[in-house]
C-alpha cells in the first residue's frame, strides 16, 4: 500500500491482479461518440451556443472560443446559503458558472498534436477566465476539466474543456489545502519534484518548467501528474511562460499515452488553490486514463487497487516518442 498525501488516503498496488482471468475483452481504447448531430462548437454553428465570454482571434477569425455550457451544472449569482428542510435533507443553491472551452476551430484536431503556440495559447486562457472567475463573489473555487472519449464522461467530440465555478470548496480539494498544510517539509509538491528527480524512475518526462510523473501512489493505471517547477498556489498568478510550458507538457503527456496505449480515453483535472485561498498550496494537473472501471470495492471503501506500478507506467510511456 502507497499513501497519497495529497488526498492523505491508501491505495494499493497489485500488479499480479492484471493477469487474472477475464470473462470481458480487455477495454478497448477510445471510444467513438455517435457523431451524427451538427457540431454546436465548430464555425460556422456559433449560433447554437450562448454568445461567447471570451474569444481569442488571428485577424477576424476564432481561435478558441469559451461559451456559457449551454445545460450548466451551476449557474446564478446567489452566495452559498444552506437550507435545513429537517434533520436529513440539506439544500444549497447550485449557483455558479459553467463554461466550455472550444480551445480550437478543428473539430478533428488533437490535444497532442497542438504547436506550442496553441498548446501555450490555451493555459493564458485559463489564466483569463480563473482571473474573472475570482472576482465574481460567489465563485470559491474553479475546476478546469477535459474529458476525451466517451468512456471518459465526453458527450461532444470537438476538442473542448470545461470550466467551472462552484459556490463552494469541494472535498478533493479541502483534502489538498490540509495535506499542504499539514506536510512539514517545505511545499509538498516542490518536495515531490526534488525527491522524483533525484531517483528518476517515475519521472516520464522532465525540464526546467515541468515535471511529469507517475505518480508513487498512482491510484489507477498509467496515471500522471504534472507539476510546474516554479511554485505558485494559483494557475492564474503563474507566469506566462510557465502555463506556457505547461501547456506543452499537457501536450506531450497525451501524446505518450497515444503513442504507449493508442487513443484512450482520459479526463484531465485541474488543481489551483481556492480562489480565497492564503497559506501553501502548488498548483498543477492531473491526467486519469480511463483503463479500468472503479468496482464494488473501489466504490465500498474508497481505496483503489493499481494494477500497474507506477515505475512500469514511466518505464512504458518513457519509450514512446511523442508525435508532437
Ligand atoms: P463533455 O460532456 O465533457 O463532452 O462536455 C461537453 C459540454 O458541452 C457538456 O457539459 C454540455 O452540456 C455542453 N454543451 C452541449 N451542447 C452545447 C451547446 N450547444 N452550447 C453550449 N454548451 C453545450
Ligand atoms: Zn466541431
Ligand atoms: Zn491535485
Amino acid at each position: 500500500m502507497r499513501l497519497n498525501p495529497l488526498t492523505g488516503r491508501w491505495v494499493t498496488i497489485v500488479a499480479e491482479r492484471a493477469k487474472r482471468p477475464s470473462d470481458f475483452a480487455p477495454r478497448q481504447a477510445l471510444v467513438e461518440i455517435d457523431d451524427a448531430r451538427p457540431c454546436p462548437f465548430c464555425p460556422g454553428n456559433e449560433e447554437s451556443a450562448p454568445p461567447a465570454l471570451e474569444t481569442a482571434d488571428e485577424s477576424g477569425t476564432w481561435t478558441m472560443r469559451v461559451v456559457p455550457n449551454l445545460y450548466p451544472a451551476y449557474a446564478g449569482t446567489s452566495g452559498f446559503v444552506v437550507h435545513h428542510l429537517g434533520p436529513v435533507h440539506t439544500l444549497a443553491e447550485a449557483s455558479g458558472i459553467h463554461e466550455v472551452f472550444v480551445y480550437t476551430r478543428e473539430h478533428n484536431a488533437r490535444l497532442h498534436q497542438l504547436d506550442d503556440d496553441q498548446a501555450a495559447a490555451t493555459m493564458w486562457m485559463l489564466q483569463q477566465r480563473l482571473s474573472e472567475h475570482a472576482e465574481l463573489p460567489n465563485v470559491r473555487y474553479s475546476q478546469a476539466i477535459l474529458n476525451h472519449g466517451r468512456e471518459a464522461g465526453a458527450s461532444v467530440v470537438h476538442p473542448h474543456a470545461q470550466i467551472l465555478g462552484l459556490p463552494f470548496v469541494p472535498g478533493e480539494m479541502l483534502d489538498e489545502e490540509r495535506a499542504f498544510s499539514r506536510f512539514e517539509g517545505g511545499c509538498l509538491l516542490c518536495t515531490t519534484v526534488e525527491a522524483e528527480a533525484s531517483v528518476g524512475h517515475r519521472v516520464v518526462f522532465a525540464d526546467d518548467d515541468v515535471v511529469c510523473v507517475a505518480p508513487f501512489w498512482s491510484g489507477t493505471p498509467y496515471e500522471l501528474l504534472l507539476i510546474p517547477q516554479q511554485h505558485e498556489s494559483h494557475l492564474q498568478r503563474a507566469s506566462r511562460d510557465s502555463a506556457a510550458a505547461m501547456g506543452r507538457a499537457i501536450r506531450d503527456a497525451i501524446g505518450h499515452l497515444n503513442a504507449a496505449l493508442g487513443d484512450v480515453a482520459f479526463n484531465l483535472g485541474l488543481h489551483t488553490a481556492p480562489h480565497n485561498h492564503t497559506g501553501e498550496y502548488h498548483w498543477h494537473v492531473h491526467v486519469w486514463p480511463n483503463l479500468v472501471t472503479q468496482a464494488g470495492f473501489e466504490r465500498g471503501t474508497g481505496v483503489l487497487i493499481n494494477v500497474v506500478p507506477p515505475e512500469q507506467a514511466a518505464a512504458t510511456l518513457r519509450a514512446t516518442r511523442t508525435l508532437a
